[in-house]
Parts: structure tokens; sequence; C-alpha cells
């Protein structure tokens, strides 16, 4: 009986140390993926592609990948420069 009871004790306590460390390995990856900055990401008014808006030009609030695109978007097309 007394063997049984601590055969017992001993089980529940290896299924709260591999709980507790399943949680703490959740919680470290939770908090790797918060280190991580939010950034927007928008689409090229031109061609759609998707970028971080850092990386975006803004032009009268749309947002183009390069410069070729933002001033197409600006301007005809087939213009010279
Ligand atoms: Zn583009």
């Amino acid at each position: 009986m007394g063997l049984r009871f601590f055969l017992v004790l001993l089980g529940i306590w290896v299924i709260y140390l591999v709980f507790r460390r399943t949680v703490q390995q959740r919680q470290s990856r939770g908090a790797k993926h918060k280190e991580l900055p939010a950034v927007d990401v928008v689409c090229c008014h031109r061609c759609g592609t998707h970028l971080p808006a850092p990386d975006a030009l803004e032009l009268d609030g749309r947002y183009f990948c390069c410069p070729e695109h933002r001033d197409d978007g600006n301007g005809p097309a087939n213009r010279t420069e």
C-alpha cells in the first residue's frame, strides 16, 4: 500500500515536470515571436508586389516597390529620362 502510494505520487510528479517543461517551451517560443518587430506589409500600387512598409516608396498615400513604378504611376508609362 505504501509503495503503491509512493509510485502514484512519483507518477504525478513526473507528469507535472513534463507539463511544466512544455509550458515553459511554449512561453519561450512565444517570447521569441514577440521579439520580431511588427512590420506592416503594403502592396505596390503598380505591380501588386507585397513588401514591408519601411522598404516601400510612398507617394500620395500609395505605395510602390521601386522608383520606376512610382514614376510610372505618376505619369505616362513610356516617358523617357
Ligand atoms: Zn511595383
